[in-house]
């Protein structure tokens, strides 16, 4: 068994250049392969399609009802048109209040392919119902699971690993044991703060290791957690346990990794992982208890069959 000893020393400043390097890099979407208006193999696209009709002039994106359109017949979307005060952004006259039903009516009877088509979805819908779709499809991108900030990167697992490794300097490690310290040198002062994350690489996938301070209830908390890399499904195949202690006495805690679809926050709102009151915490870091020196190991491994596949515990099914 190899384990790796990680220091992880952050201060607020650290948090800071972190936050402000992640909103510096969050322009190049380069590796996001999202694409928009996918001309389906079942459609017929015409020189002029119909699903460009059905783009919003002003923001591009596809309308639903109610579709507007001015006194001239130029269309336009229901959130552009609270946006521009009366004025059709095409001819400039007055807009009015007109619903444009006949291309209401042709988007009804269209079919179109899930816009994540060529990340591999095969699936066609009715218009209408295609937005509902490509929220819960399972080829839709994933969001960059770095906490503590919201950064919009989105893309492939294998994009966000060089994503979190190069824009957000996140450490890197490969194997299923860890053994990694946190410390904070005046912890009694801080009541959310959110650590460094750590990415750990084995079974040929990706874990997040989340390690965050706040409130439960009234009390000071601290909690670690992991995060798979990967979808819900595959998530139960892994096991993970995390322990931590001093002075003879330990907490150890053991759970199936969640998804990073979750995000940290919505982990952490359902107590998914191990939590260590503060008191317990300054307990286990020794000495004067005015320093965090909190050392936590884990292990990551595979079930062969997971017992725990369609159990729905309360709290953590939100
Ligand atoms: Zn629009
Ligand atoms: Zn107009
Ligand atoms: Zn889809
Ligand atoms: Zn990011």
């Amino acid at each position: 068994m190899d384990i790796d000893s990680i220091e992880c020393v952050i201060d607020n400043d650290e948090i800071h250049h972190h936050l402000n390097h992640q909103f510096s890099s969050t322009k190049s979407h380069g590796g996001a392969t999202v694409a928009t208006n996918i001309v389906g193999p079942t459609a017929i696209a015409p020189a002029t399609s119909v699903y460009e009709l059905l783009e919003c002039p002003v923001c591009t994106n596809s309308m639903y009802p109610p579709i507007h359109q001015c006194h001239n017949g130029h269309t336009l979307c229901s959130t552009c048109k609270a946006r521009v005060h009366n004025r059709c952004p095409t001819c400039r006259q007055e807009l009015g209040d007109i619903r444009c039903l006949a291309l209401e009516k042709v988007a009804e009877s269209l079919e179109l392919p899930c816009k994540y088509y060529n990340l591999g979805c095969p699936e066609i819908f009715p218009y209408y119902s295609k937005l509902k779709h490509e929220s819960l499809c399972n080829f839709r991108p994933y969001s960059c699971p770095y906490a503590g900030s919201e950064c919009a990167v989105v893309g492939d697992i294998t994009y966000l690993v060089a994503h979190l490794r190069d824009d957000h300097k996140v450490d890197m490690h490969t194997g299923c044991t860890f053994n990694h310290r946190y410390v904070k040198s005046n912890p009694r002062e801080v009541e959310n703060a959110t650590w460094m994350l750590t990415v750990f690489h084995c079974f040929g996938q990706y874990f997040c290791l989340h390690f965050e301070a706040f409130q439960l209830g009234m009390a000071p908390v601290y909690m670690a957690f992991l995060r798979f890399m990967g979808d819900e499904e595959d998530a139960r195949n892994y096991t993970y346990s995390l322990e931590v202690g001093g002075s003879g006495r330990k907490l150890t805690w053991e759970g199936t990794p969640r998804s990073v679809r979750d995000s940290h926050r919505k982990v952490r709102d359902s107590h998914d992982g191990l939590i260590i009151q503060r008191n317990m915490a300054l307990f286990f870091s020794g000495g004067d208890r005015k320093e965090l020196k909190l050392r936590v190991t884990g292990r990551i491994w595979k079930e062969q069959q997971n017992p725990d596949s369609g159990v729905c515990i309360p709290n953590m099914c939100v």
